[in-house]
């Protein structure tokens, strides 16, 4: 059920449940679909809930899901939040529009003056880790952060996957305290009820504490800067547009724009890369530096498989540079060890040469290049192993 559309003429977003007639009181106004522009028509009537309809079925319905009064209580509640949170406030907080790159329409879109783009989406049906993977995927493909805001108590009565899913990339759960009045006449139409209230929580993973974002007291900065540092991905990333250089938190810092150098520390960007690292998307190297990941045919699911065995049962906290450095050096070795001829084998140390921007795990792999060589020589000199 649509309750947005969209009055060109008046470039004004219209919420139908924010009208008590809407027949009457939007009568005679221009009203689209915010999507595709089609013409739409109210529906009203005793036991349905007013919404928008299109006479024929929207081209990006696929885009999104199909929303209830309660999500639409959430987004409204949400759009208003931002518009007024300090944090949030500098940018324009909208009702989603498609975006092709990512093949979504998020529930809200977030546009700060930089150009930056970033999406929430209240999610209230179910979703699996996979699909939330992928979708958070494709936004980012399109250049877009985007939050996962869930109802209260749903992630933690799931398997933990889906929490270390949403945690993975946007490490703060964001969550919805639906507030519902009492359940109608249990003989009358069991139709979607309005909640009463939205309630928008934040908490970590490793505190106790629940914030409220619509609290009528501001948050702590601290717990925004926490909270909102996922914001940071694109800007952080940008620092490596068309160049291959290693860069410490505070040359990032520096590099970024005033809107994120007011909102953020050096130390919150260190807190992104290493969040970045995590999920495999930058490489640590020397001297607390960084640069996105630059293995050919990186494989981001075997690095967090690796990653979470070396840290092993008690979470053991060894640098990411230290980590990088061995697992870029079992990948490497993994490809000296499987060549079968010296021709193959300096082919792999040519790669290294091109791709491999941390001296110390070339150094490293320089004696694993010696050995193999000899071995293979060795066994190219000696008596040809016949066949079967
Ligand atoms: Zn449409």
């Amino acid at each position: 059920m649509p309750f947005w559309a969209y009055d060109p003429e008046e470039e004004e977003w219209i919420d139908i449940l924010a009208y008590r007639e809407p027949k009457e009181e939007l009568a005679g106004r221009k009203l689209v679909c915010p999507h595709c522009g089609v013409e739409m028509v109210i529906r009203h009537g005793p036991i349905v809930i007013q919404h928008f309809a299109h006479r024929m079925r929207c081209p990006y319905a696929d885009w999104r899901k199909p929303t209830t009064p309660e999500h639409h209580a959430a987004v409204t509640t949400l759009i208003e939040t931002l518009s007024r949170d300090p944090f949030w406030g500098v940018a324009t907080i909208e009702p989603g529009r498609p975006l092709p790159a990512a093949r979504r329409i998020p529930d809200v879109l977030a546009t700060f003056p930089d150009g930056l783009r970033v999406a929430h989406e209240c999610q209230i049906s179910p979703i699996t880790p996979y699909r939330l993977d992928r979708r958070t995927a494709a936004y980012i493909r399109a250049r877009i952060p985007v939050f996962w805001w869930f109802r209260a108590g749903y992630l933690d009565a799931r398997p933990p996957d889906l929490k270390w899913t949403v945690l993975a990339w946007q490490r703060v759960i964001l969550e919805l305290g639906i507030v519902k009045p009492p359940p109608p006449d249990p003989a009358g139409h069991a139709y979607h009820t309005m909640p009463t209230e939205v309630r928008l929580l934040v908490r970590f993973p490793d505190r106790p504490e629940v914030y409220r974002l619509d609290g009528s007291q501001g948050l702590p900065s601290w717990v925004h800067r926490r909270a909102w540092q996922w914001v940071l991905w694109m800007p952080v990333y940008d620092m490596w547009r068309g160049i291959r250089e290693w860069y410490g938190a505070e040359a990032v810092y520096r590099h970024l724009g005033p809107v994120w150098r007011e909102r953020f520390t050096p130390e919150d960007v260190e807190g992104m890369l290493v969040g970045m690292w995590e999920i495999g998307v930058m490489a640590a190297g020397p001297e607390g530096r960084w640069m996105p990941q630059y293995l050919p045919d990186f494989d981001f699911r075997h690095w967090s498989r690796w990653l979470r065995g070396q840290r092993g049962e008690e979470g053991l906290q060894e640098s990411p540079s230290i980590l990088s450095v061995r697992y870029h050096c079992e990948w490497w070795t993994e490809r000296l060890e499987g060549a079968t001829t010296p021709e193959e084998l300096r082919g792999v140390g040519e790669q290294i040469r091109l791709t491999e921007h941390n001296p110390e795990v070339r150094e490293r792999l320089r004696p694993v290049y010696r050995r193999r060589m000899r071995e293979l020589k060795r066994r190219g000199d000696g008596p040809r192993m016949g066949g079967i």
